[in-house]
């Protein structure tokens, strides 16, 4: 196929079937270069070259291509949802009182900054801030609760806990369990350290699909707000908060390459699922296994490279 770089000015509905078309193209390829996660040994069972893109728009539209409906961990992105939850439950100035919101530019699991220049982990989209802000809810929230708001606000009443994900997780999770005793050593986390590992285990192994995961990206790119529904699922400022987060945070330490070449606040997880928020409002879900050395599905970075630029996403774009 060739594929075409150019911006398209005020596309219309064919316009954006073909880009999202092109991008699958883009992604199906670049999944060559990539490798799936091991060091969860269940995830290492994904096909690498598996690709699916979704996107759904305001008014419900969707066009989708390749593996859309296979079911796989939600991993990292599950911290879009622990934020969300934690700022509807906790509000913004306690949870931001145990959390930072710093790009670490470390890598997901870093433990490196934590002990050398913080005592609070710098932001809830690394595994430390994440299970931190997990720990604001472990004594007070079970995980049906959060399963259920997931459920929600991702429009998906089929998310279930991947038992066979979460047994991997948790017999071989023993770097989270570092960073949660680490944490616990500090003060910083006043929680049952066994219980917020337990949870924060069962959070990254729902199941969700990369049409799951388009319409998580449809509810924060409108404002919190279900479109279908009329219902304000998260606040107006969490909102701003989250995608302020997640763009300035969400790639691991890709964040800033992926902030200035595709400009849409995104977060993508080692099951190889990213959800990305653009404006429209539009949700795009993908799912590629085949991760790039940052973590990130190399199908999905290419993917939505070509996206934003030939409909003109970039935030700040004019
Ligand atoms: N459950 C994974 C871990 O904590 C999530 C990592 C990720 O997706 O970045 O290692």
């Amino acid at each position: 196929m060739n594929i075409p770089k150019k911006r398209i000015k005020d596309p219309s509905r064919k316009d954006i079937e073909q880009v999202f078309l092109e991008a699958y193209e883009i992604g199906r390829e670049a999944a060559k270069e990539g490798r799936v996660a091991d060091y969860i040994p269940e995830l290492a069972k994904a096909d690498p070259s598996a690709f699916g893109v979704y996107m759904l728009d305001g008014k419900g539209k969707s066009v989708f291509y390749g593996d859309v409906f296979t079911r796989f961990s939600i991993q990292s992105v599950c911290k879009v949802i622990i934020l969300a939850f934690a700022l509807k439950y906790r509000g913004f100035d306690e949870t931001f009182s145990h959390v930072m919101m710093e790009p670490s530019g470390d890598s997901f699991n870093s433990i490196l900054k934590l002990d050398m220049r913080s005592n609070l982990p710098f932001n809830p989209m690394i595994n430390a801030g994440a299970i931190q802000t997990v720990s604001l809810l472990t004594e007070d929230f079970s995980f049906e609760d959060i399963l259920n708001f997931s459920r929600v606000l991702c429009m998906d009443p089929g998310i279930e806990l991947n038992e066979a994900v979460y047994k991997s997780e948790f017999e071989t999770g023993n770097r989270n369990r570092a960073i949660v005793y680490l944490l616990k050593s500090k003060g910083v986390l006043t929680a049952d350290p066994e219980k917020t590992a337990d949870l924060y285990f069962k959070l990254c192994s729902l199941s969700v699909s990369a049409e799951t995961l388009a319409s998580l990206g449809l509810v924060i790119s409108n404002g919190g707000v279900n479109p279908f529904t009329g219902q304000q699922l998260i606040e107006p400022d969490h909102v701003r908060t989250i995608k302020s987060i997640m763009f300035t945070c969400g790639m691991y330490d890709f964040s800033g390459e992926f902030g200035v070449k595709v400009g849409v606040p995104g977060k993508s997880g080692v099951g190889g699922g990213m959800v990305c928020a653009a404006r429209g409002p539009m949700g795009i879900g993908l799912y590629g296994p085949a991760l790039d050395p940052f973590g990130n599905s190399i199908a999905a970075v290419r993917a939505m490279e070509h996206i934003s630029e030939r409909l003109n996403l970039h935030v700040f774009d004019y």
